[in-house]
């Protein structure tokens, strides 16, 4: 190597490091089509054939020229052959293979007393690839795919600065600066069609699979909403009276159970409503118009109670009402209010009778409250029905 001017040895070594890459490329990738696996596999020729020169010119420097410009006519010839075919088809693995024909060929031409003959075929050669690959690459811009177009523009220059060093016979720094920049090219269309490839189907798989998670994560929500929303309904469904759309008994009591539960410090009054003589109704009227007589106190309960009361169907013609945060006389006002709207405005005209119980003056809990105000409302059955009556006064009596 001492033996070589410093743009000989830079030459060397840049050959070098760029074949090596490309050919170890072609190996070390595994997502790339076989036609750049082909074409970096064609690189074994410099990487050979240059190794070659550098031990050879110590010893011959001419002989070291020669191996090295023929070792870049088999590669142009080779990777020409390989960027003119266009579909990348199985035929590329044949040029996995022809390189090493080449190469003991390439080392028979660079032999002292053959090469001088074959001057005239390399510069032909030379000139073919150089007017092939140009033809290739003006014809590439005017294309829409641009991926080979480093590869035409590499091949276009190495066969020119290849020719700079046969017309010469030495390496010029022009010379040198085109080789870099042949290898370049080479090395950039290598690595947009492996690696640049390879990094930009991760990202956008990454980003699709981002995109698909957190729609799954939307639609997954969305349905878990649905699904609560449905099961809201069911149960509100389940704990409502299908014929008058207030709470079934069980359900009531619950919510009675829960109050007190919630705010054990607080009063409640349950309010027990039966309608008077309904069975008489029921006989001499007919059930229909029995029916019609309920869902008119549903009614009426429904307009005259506040929002935060709560209406139920305790059986029958027999209704619970609790009135929270309502003291036992509020209760009865109340009460006696809604009695008289019943008797005033209930059609078929009826009257109710209504027993008061309070929270936590007439029972601690949900079993004693409810069997106060069912005591309540039996003594207003007693006293001729139409009346309320709060289970406290009654008890004092
Ligand atoms: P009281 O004043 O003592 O309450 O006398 P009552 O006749 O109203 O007696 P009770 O409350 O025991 O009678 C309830 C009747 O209501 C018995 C049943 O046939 C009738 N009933 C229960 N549910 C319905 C219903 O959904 N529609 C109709 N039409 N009648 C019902
Ligand atoms: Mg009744």
């Amino acid at each position: 190597m001492l033996f070589l001017n410093l743009e000989n040895q830079l030459l060397l070594i840049i050959v070098l490091i760029f074949s090596f890459w490309l050919f170890v490329n072609s190996f070390a990738i595994k997502l790339q089509s076989l036609k750049t696996r082909a074409f970096g596999m064609a690189f074994i020729i410099p990487l050979i054939m240059t190794s070659a020169s550098f031990l050879v010119s110590i010893y011959n420097k001419s002989n070291a020229i020669s191996l090295f410009i023929i070792s870049h006519v088999l590669l142009l010839l080779d990777c020409t052959f390989i960027m003119f075919i266009n579909k990348s088809t199985d035929s590329f693995k044949l040029f996995y293979v022809i390189p090493y024909v080449l190469i003991p060929a390439g080392f028979y031409f660079s032999s002292m007393t053959i090469y001088p003959n074959l001057f005239w075929v390399i510069r032909f050669l030379l000139l073919v690839t150089l007017a092939i690959n140009l033809v290739l690459l003006i014809n590439i811009t005017f294309q829409k795919e641009k991926d080979q177009m480093m590869g035409f523009a590499g091949l276009f220059i190495l066969s020119f600065s290849t020719g700079l060093i046969v017309l010469s016979d030495f390496v010029s720094m022009e010379a040198l600066l085109l080789m870099a920049l042949g290898y370049i090219c080479c090395t950039a269309y290598v690595y947009y069609n492996t690696l640049d490839k390879f990094f930009k189907e991760y990202k956008t798989s990454v980003e699709s699979l981002k995109r698909i998670n957190s729609s799954i994560q939307t639609e997954v929500i969305k349905r878990v909403e649905a699904i609560e929303r449905s099961n809201k309904k069911l149960l509100e469904k389940s704990k409502t009276d299908n014929f008058t759309g207030l709470l079934i008994k069980t359900a009531i009591v619950e919510e009675l159970e829960r109050f007190i539960q919630r705010a054990p410090k607080s009063t409640i009054s349950v309010l027990m409503i039966d309608i008077d003589k309904f069975k008489q109704i029921n006989d001499t009227l007919g059930h229909q118009i029995g029916d019609r007589c309920i869902r008119s106190v549903t009614n009426l309960m429904k307009a005259s109670f506040r929002q935060d009361d709560i209406l139920g169907r305790y059986g029958g013609d027999e209704f619970m009402i609790l009135l929270p945060d309502t003291a036992g006389v509020r209760a009865y006002l109340i009460a006696d209010r809604f009695r008289e709207l019943v008797q005033s405005k209930s059609k078929p005209e009826v009257t109710v009778s209504i027993g008061i119980a309070n929270y936590p003056s007439d029972g601690q809990d949900v079993q004693s409250l409810i069997e106060a105000a069912d005591k309540a409302l039996y003594i207003s059955k007693q006293k001729g029905r139409n009346t309320v009556t709060l289970y406290s006064n009654h008890n004092q009596i």
